[in-house]
């Protein structure tokens, strides 16, 4: 059904409204994020302290960030709180693009208060009298139901000036709709946005920081993360840095989505093994996952047993699990065609490599290609490392290369056309 109304292009507007409904619940029994908690009960811990004491927490905490770069979040609130402006800004990044990815749309659904309480407890911390949410474009359906959740924050004095009684604290929250770029989820480009512009990724240094929203000093951290920060106000640094490994504390929210019989939303604290995950969510025969979007890392069944961790496979959240039916030549074609569509085009390497790259994908998918089209992807991946101006022209090439390198049963038989003798095999790409 869903493809039938992708094909006739029907406004997401006129779409049925089972398809916006998600489970709510976060699987898994020991989860934290997906945990009861009384709105102000977390901002109430911290109020009766100094700011600084809760950034001390955070800091104490060893959070990182949980968009995917996994920046010790104290560091960055304390950075931002000491650097200079004539006001300080907190930016909540809820423009969850990365495909197979959907953990923040549940926390948004199901656990908003949460979300917005951490951002309350930034502004606290870093000194912000706004804060504002980058809401997915194609999350607009959410934008009522949130505002409803703001308005009765600011009635129960969660928001607005005074807050819960402590004088001076003045703290509201506004939302901004995005426009379906994916590169907005990139914390600059996504700045520019909130500035009413292109959504461009900005040259740094300097960081947000201390030049983000109207070059003022500004926190920008993910859904998830804001999320987390309320349990280190109620329950303490040390305590929240004990759970998960030694560089990645805390628990991770992860999207598993494919061939496995209970998709949905799962918490677990980081190290879990890749094998556990698929063991969980009721995988069989499984060829690989794909973990942290196109963007990420393709894990072959010979890996699974590494772990979801900052210190092995770090993710944003998004994982994919694919089966033995699975063509992964078709899987990293579809990505390739990914990256070429939403390149923004600022730069010429990624607007002009990405789509070569989908080209030659689409040139081997058609029965043409020659090992000579595999030199070429090797040499784009080179050019788009080398001077793209941000990370998704980076990383524009890995699912193609973490596919060769991976599966070169599945490009070789590609080569097996009436233009070409089978005699090429991809031991280059391996080495
Ligand atoms: Fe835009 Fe790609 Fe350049 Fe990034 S690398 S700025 S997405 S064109």
């Amino acid at each position: 059904a869903i493809a039938e109304l992708v094909k006739n292009q029907t406004p997401l507007a006129q779409w049925p409204a089972e398809f916006f409904q998600v489970e709510d619940n976060i699987r898994r029994k020991d989860k934290l994020l997906g945990s009861e908690l009384q709105p102000g009960e977390a901002l109430r811990a911290a109020l009766s302290k100094p700011p600084e004491a809760l950034v001390e927490e955070v800091k104490a905490s060893n959070l990182r960030g949980r968009g995917g770069a996994g920046f010790t979040t104290g560091l960055k609130w304390e950075a931002c709180r000491n650097a200079p402006g004539e006001a300080h800004y907190v930016v909540c990044n809820a423009d969850e693009g990365e495909p197979g990815t959907f953990k923040d749309r549940v926390l948004l659904t199901s656990y908003a208060d949460k979300v917005f309480e951490g951002m309350t407890l930034c502004g606290y911390a870093i000194g912000a009298k706004l804060g504002m949410l980058y809401l997915r474009g194609e999350y607009r359906y959410l934008l009522d139901p949130l505002n409803e959740i703001l308005q009765r924050r600011r009635n129960a004095n969660l928001l607005g000036s005074g807050i819960l009684g402590k004088a001076g604290f003045d703290f509201d929250i506004e939302i901004h709709l995005g426009a379906g770029a994916y590169i907005c989820g990139e914390e600059s480009a996504l700045i520019e946005s909130l500035e009413g512009k292109r959504g461009n990724p900005r040259n740094r240094p300097p960081f947000p920081v201390t030049h983000g929203y109207l070059q003022q000093p500004t926190v920008v951290n993910n859904v998830e993360t804001f999320a987390a920060t309320t349990l280190i106000a109620l329950h303490g640094g040390a305590w929240y840095q004990a759970i998960g490994t030694e560089k990645s504390a805390g628990t991770k929210l992860l999207s598993v989505s494919g061939d496995c019989e209970r998709p949905g939303i799962y918490e677990y604290p980081f190290g879990v093994t890749v094998a556990q995950v698929l063991e969980d969510c009721g995988a069989r025969d499984t060829q690989a996952a794909q973990v942290s979007g196109p963007s990420g890392v393709c894990i072959s069944s010979a890996e699974f047993g590494r772990r979801i961790a900052f210190e092995d496979i770090p993710t944003a959240g998004a994982f994919m699990v694919f089966d033995q039916s699975r063509d992964m030549f078709e899987v990293a074609r579809n990505f390739a065609h990914f990256f070429a569509h939403e390149s923004c085009g600022f730069c010429t390497p990624c607007r002009v490599g990405t789509s070569l790259q989908s080209n030659l994908m689409d040139k081997l998918h058609n029965g043409h290609g020659s090992p000579y089209d595999f030199e070429e992807i090797k040499k784009l991946n080179q050019l788009l490392l080398s001077m793209s101006h941000c990370g998704l022209g980076h990383t524009a090439c890995n699912p193609v290369l973490d596919t060769i390198a991976k599966f070169p049963a599945a490009y070789e038989k590609r080569l097996q056309h009436k233009d070409f003798t089978p005699a090429f095999n991809l031991d280059w790409a391996l080495g």
